[in-house]
């Protein structure tokens, strides 16, 4: 058996993956059931724990190229529109040495690709994997494609195929994941656009009861990227339809999402409802998770590994789904260097061990953001208070974006 591996799920997760492997010096062939790459979605930010791993990367200048910097987050309060903390994003490159970016995810996933294409990994799209199956020497994936089902067998195989992973159901067992009751939704428009007074070059959250709005500039900054993320907007009909769940991009009329959207930000400050006002095309995504990983077992088994949201599912309330999985990529790939197809299984497991109980508390904390945005009552008194006081050391976290693995 060759130094090989399959990759199902060409995302950002199986991109890295099959970047990094392929530097480690594996051959990564990566299926994608989409026919094309096209990345659907607007925005992501990415703290100096990822961008520090995409510089180690040699990608430094594509992402140079394509994201934005912002020079500050400020925590603000949806009703009156008061600032109520400001981190100055600015200075991650001095306390983490790697910057913090905002970038269009398909751009993050353009450069990915391209980096892939360039290191000799074999990207098929239009290419469903179907199974897969595991020997004491080899793993093999079922892919379709051409309307043919082909076997591609490998020293291991890597389930990056997303929230609704079929080969983790196939794995693990442990079922799908569940609506989480919080519907994200996505609008871009460019600064051009928008009166001066609501162009931004900074990432500002706005705080609601149940809700609350982020917004970042992309593309250079030639774009805002605007974000509502809200509780309980879905029809009961909705919620228990998986086939509306899994449709990520899956639009209501417009009338429909305007009436969800004003419900949601009711109370809202001017300057908030003109910046929503002006936006249009609203994309929605109902959002779908799983509880905090609960051991290494849920990240690799035998021969066959679980990266990105296949492995992590999490609300994006810390903005680091998308981090993780380039973690996951790093480190797996750091775990490949000098392994032979014998020993890949133990570099799996080593791999599992180091990720799970990261991912898992990075999930949990992503949980905890969304409380705390989304309070009410006494818990938004004191969290307005606290924000006052202590400012920036309440938004900083410096375990997660001080995070340097191997
Ligand atoms: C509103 C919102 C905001 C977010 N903001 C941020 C942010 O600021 N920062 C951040 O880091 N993250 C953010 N995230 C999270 C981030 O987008 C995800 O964590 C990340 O995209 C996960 O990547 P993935 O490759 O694991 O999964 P996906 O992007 O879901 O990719 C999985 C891929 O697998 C393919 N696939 C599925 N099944 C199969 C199959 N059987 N065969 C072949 N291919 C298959 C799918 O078509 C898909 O292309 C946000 C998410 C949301 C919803």
């Amino acid at each position: 058996m060759t130094k090989s591996l399959v990759v199902a799920g060409g995302g950002v997760a199986g991109m890295a993956l099959g970047f990094a492997a392929a530097r480690a010096g594996w051959q990564a062939k990566v299926f994608e059931r989409s026919p094309e790459f096209s990345e659907v979605g607007a925005g992501v930010q990415l703290g100096p724990n990822v961008t520090h791993l995409l510089q180690a990367w040699g990608l430094g200048d594509a992402l140079h190229q394509v994201a934005a910097w912002p020079a500050a987050l400020h925590a603000r309060s949806m009703t009156t529109g008061e600032v109520l903390a400001t981190l100055a994003v600015k200075d991650a490159t001095a306390h983490y040495g790697a910057p913090y970016v905002t970038i269009h995810r398909a751009d993050l996933h353009g450069l990915l690709l391209q980096a892939a294409a360039r290191e000799g990994v074999h990207v098929h799209s239009d290419a469903v994997v179907q199974g897969v199956s595991q020997s004491a020497d080899h793993a093999v994936c079922d892919v379709i494609q051409h309307a043919q089902l082909q076997q591609h067998t490998a020293a291991f195989a890597v389930a990056a195929d997303g929230v609704w992973s079929p080969l983790r159901q196939q794995l693990l067992g442990d079922g799908l994941p569940r609506f989480t009751g919080h519907i994200a939704y996505r609008a871009l428009i460019a600064q051009a656009d928008l009166p001066l007074h609501l162009r931004s070059q900074d990432i500002s959250v706005w705080m609601g009861p149940h809700a609350h709005v982020v917004s970042y500039p992309v593309r250079g900054g030639e774009y805002l990227n605007v974000v509502c993320l809200a509780e309980g907007c879905l029809l009961d009909d909705d919620a228990n339809n998986l086939q509306a769940l899994q449709t990520w991009h899956a639009q209501k009329t417009e009338a429909q999402t305007l009436a969800e959207l004003r419900h949601a930000l009711r109370g809202a400050c001017t300057p908030l409802t003109d910046l929503m006002a002006a936006c249009s095309d609203w994309r929605l995504w109902p959002l779908c998770g799983r509880p905090a990983m609960q051991g290494a077992n849920e990240h690799a088994q035998g021969r066959v590994a679980l990266v990105g949201d296949a492995a992590h599912p999490m609300l994006p309330y810390l903005a680091q789904g998308a981090g993780m999985a380039i973690e996951d990529a790093h480190e797996l790939a750091a775990q490949l260097l000098g392994a032979t197809p014998l020993n890949v299984p133990e570099r799996l497991k080593q791999f599992a061990h180091a990720r799970w109980q990261r991912n898992a508390r990075v999930q949990a904390r992503a949980v905890r953001n969304g409380q705390i945005f989304h309070a009410t009552g006494a818990l938004r008194v004191g969290r307005d208070m606290g924000l006052r006081l202590m400012g920036a050391k309440l938004m900083d976290v410096p375990w997660l974006y001080g995070y340097r693995a191997n």
